[in-house]
């Protein structure tokens, strides 16, 4: 944790859920963190860290925001970037619409893609970046507008390593499976039943165990990952549907 003295990143979605998690974290590490999201009200850590407006999905904000880092910054100075930022859909595929793909893919897809953009320029060799996907980029997923653009995720994440590498800088996917946040509490209780049953784990991750991740990740000591995405999902996505067969195979132990 004490690598992240001195350092300085932005975070997005940082007022709620594991961007918050993370911001704070990274600030108890000793690092600067600009954190930013749609609106600050009701963020529970506002104040251990510098919140700063951002639409994620606005080209424009993200370039004003490199600008004003790079004026206060005199220089390159920044050494790292989360994309914690997301927006579910869940329209099945019989009722999508042309705006859930837009609305998902803006956020969860392009809004990552172009802040890389904007920000990259401003970081020097052994900056990271942490996109944050989910288990529904590696999977099917019931709510096919929020899955796809999970996928894309991973595939911006993959081609933004490539290309910085050159640089020094590293581009890394985190994929949680079901955390508890406000985003899953809004769900049907169905969806959280059916995950914790398909988690070999049995129990939901928490903001925090998805922040230690993105901070090792973020940290001199994943100095060589690159390009590469790490499950938090307690196994969901690890079984590829193996779970329920071993279930109806009986324990796994003749005495148990
Ligand atoms: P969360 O609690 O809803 O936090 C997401 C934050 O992002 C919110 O503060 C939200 O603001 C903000 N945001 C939404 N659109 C934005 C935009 N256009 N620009 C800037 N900020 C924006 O959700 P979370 O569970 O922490 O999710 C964080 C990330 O993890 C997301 O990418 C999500 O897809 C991913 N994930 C979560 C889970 C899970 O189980 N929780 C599982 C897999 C992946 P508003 O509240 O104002 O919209």
């Amino acid at each position: 944790m004490g690598s992240h003295e001195g350092r300085t990143y932005v975070v997005t979605g940082a007022a709620s859920g594991i961007g918050a998690a993370t911001a704070a974290a990274l600030a108890a590490a000793g690092a600067r963190v600009i954190a930013a999201d749609l609106a600050w009200e009701a963020a529970p850590r506002a104040g251990e860290v510098e919140p700063a407006f951002l639409d994620v999905a606005d080209a424009d904000a993200w370039v004003a925001l490199a600008d004003r880092l790079a004026a206060a910054g005199g220089g390159p100075a920044l050494d790292g970037l989360v994309n914690a930022a997301g927006i579910t859909r869940r329209a099945r595929l019989q009722d999508v619409t042309a705006d859930d793909f837009a609305q998902a893919f803006a956020v969860n897809a392009t809004g990552p893609a172009l802040g890389i953009r904007a920000l990259a320029p401003l970081m020097p060799g052994g900056a990271s970046i942490v996109n944050v996907g989910s288990a529904a980029g590696a999977t099917a997923h019931y709510g096919i507008a929020y899955g796809a653009s999970k996928w894309a995720l991973r595939g911006i994440t993959k081609s933004a390593a490539m290309e910085l590498g050159p640089r020094g800088i590293r581009v890394n996917l985190v994929s949680p499976g079901f955390i508890e946040t406000p985003m899953t509490a809004s769900a049907p209780e169905a969806f959280r039943a059916a995950n914790l049953e398909a988690t070999p784990l049995g129990r939901p991750g928490s903001a925090e165990e998805v922040a230690a991740v993105i901070v090792h990740l973020l940290s001199p000591e994943a100095g060589f990952v690159t390009g590469t995405e790490i499950a938090v999902d307690g196994g969901l996505t690890g079984h590829g549907g193996g779970l329920p067969i071993a279930r109806a195979m009986g324990a796994a132990h003749p005495d148990e």
